[in-house]
């Protein structure tokens, strides 16, 4: 939570920041930037405390906007080794289809402190397997989020077109309509904070389109304008569900969402890998927003987001993680460098730069979730910052100290905070014994795993 006593803090003199205006740093109070300090200037703010950064790099705040973090728990699962998206989901559906609370407490816990570690101040999370027994999953994960003092929009999930119906997951795993309808409302109602500086907020995201059924998608969006929460699902990411879509709707996944009532500024997609030029136009007239996944669709081989093109069309773009069965990490700032690089390859050295793929992670997820209170150091913005030190081999004799953190591979912050509350501090965690949460996570994992 947001601690609201604090005195001013000066974050002073950065090694760099990612901010205009800003070179000898920011003032820090009651969980907002509240003064950039200029070159040449000192804090107008007064009785300033001061912390020195003279050995870090200042980022805003990494935004993470899509994962699934319960996948923490099945991870280089051989059965889902080098398996395409359909096959690999089947691999794994039987095994989260027996999540019991306690092993979903500790694959969040265990994701969100990677996320923490490595420099993101918020993340999205999407949850959509509810099997029996875990029907407060929403309830369980905002209580880990508090703990660690983690920013989170926590989108609750759904399925409900299981095999039996012509779906792909397992009748064990789905809900039907008017429970995950039911549990929505509840959990909006119960945990989503409005306005600057909301530590929790809730979205509503069925799984995809060849897992729920269309009168879902349908009234789903029109819950989610009633609440006026935000909506979230997965889209274009493969060409099955291209061909699924056609045949089971006769149309292609996009005009499938807009015919659902999702075609808009409501709406951020994961993946948007397979969408034509048109479509694209159609996007950006819609406000929609995509979490890119840079790591994940190079695992799955499900091709390459046009991020270029959706720029110039107007769109924002951001960062997501994915789930960690299809990236294996939970790492924010690793995850930059694979939009960097793959998105260079695809449009080469003069269009793609690291401040792009900061700028996805920052300000384009921050459109991603609906906010303009972080993402950016600016007055009036939250606190939430990500600092890393260049201590290691890795960034030894480096030049430019923003490019350093892409090119040569920053991957652990140093301090992190997060509404003015440092939720990492000499790349540890404070009250998390890491040690620990490792070994009862295997624990939970060779218990989910063994059957
Ligand atoms: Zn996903």
């Amino acid at each position: 939570m947001t601690n609201d006593k604090q005195p001013a803090l000066w974050i002073k003199d950065p090694l760099a920041i990612l901010a205009d205006g800003a070179e000898r740093g920011v003032v820090v109070r009651d969980g907002r930037i509240v003064e950039l300090v200029a070159a040449g200037q000192s804090p107008g703010t007064p009785d300033v405390k001061i912390f020195d950064a003279g050995q870090h790099v200042v980022l805003p705040g990494l935004i993470n906007t899509h994962h699934h973090f319960y996948q923490t728990l099945t991870r280089a699962v051989p059965a889902a080794l080098d398996r395409e998206l359909f096959p690999w989901l089947q691999a794994l559906y039987p095994i989260w289809a027996r999540l019991t609370p306690e092993a979903l407490d500790l694959g969040m816990t265990l994701a969100m402190a990677e996320l923490m570690l490595s420099g993101c101040t918020t993340t999205t999370d999407h949850h959509y397997v509810f099997p029996a027994g875990l029907e407060d999953s929403v309830d369980i994960e905002v209580q880990a989020a508090r703990r660690l003092g983690l920013r989170v929009l926590l989108t609750r999930g759904s399925m409900n077109l299981s095999q039996r119906d012509g779906g792909l997951p397992p009748d064990s795993v789905v809900q039907d309509e008017d429970t995950i309808l039911a549990d929505s409302e509840r959990v909006v109602a119960r945990y989503h904070e409005a306005g600057d500086g909301a530590m929790v907020q809730i979205a509503l995201a069925p799984c995809s389109p060849f897992s729920v059924t269309t009168s879902l998608m349908r009234s789903t969006a029109g819950l989610a304008q009633r609440l006026n929460v935000r909506l979230h699902t997965h889209l274009a990411e493969s060409e099955d569900e291209n061909r699924f879509c056609q045949q089971m709707h006769n149309c292609r996944p996009l005009d499938y969402l807009e015919d659902c009532g999702w075609l808009s500024d409501r709406v951020w997609l994961a993946h948007g890998i397979h969408f034509d030029a048109g479509e694209i136009r159609r996007l950006a007239r819609a406000g929609t927003t995509i979490a890119h996944c840079a790591c994940s669709n190079q695992t799955l081989a499900s091709g390459t987001c046009p991020v270029c093109e959706m720029e110039e069309a107007g769109m924002r773009i951001g960062l997501g993680v994915d789930g960690s069965a299809s990236n294996d990490a939970s790492n924010l700032m690793q995850e930059v460098r694979a939009a960097f690089l793959l998105q260079r390859s695809r449009y080469g050295v003069t269009k793609v730069g690291h401040l792009d793929a900061l700028r996805w992670a920052t300000t384009g997820s921050a459109a991603c979730v609906g906010r303009t209170d972080i993402g950016a150091i600016m007055a009036g913005a939250q606190a939430d910052f990500a600092l890393f030190k260049l201590d290691e081999l890795r960034f030894s004799g480096s030049g430019d100290p923003l490019a350093a953190l892409v090119l040569c591979g920053a991957h652990r912050a140093d301090r992190v905070m997060v509404g003015g509350r440092w939720i990492v501090e000499n790349g540890q965690i404070p009250g998390l014994d890491l040690a620990d949460l490792m070994r009862r996570h295997s624990a939970a994992v060779r218990t989910l795993q063994g059957g």
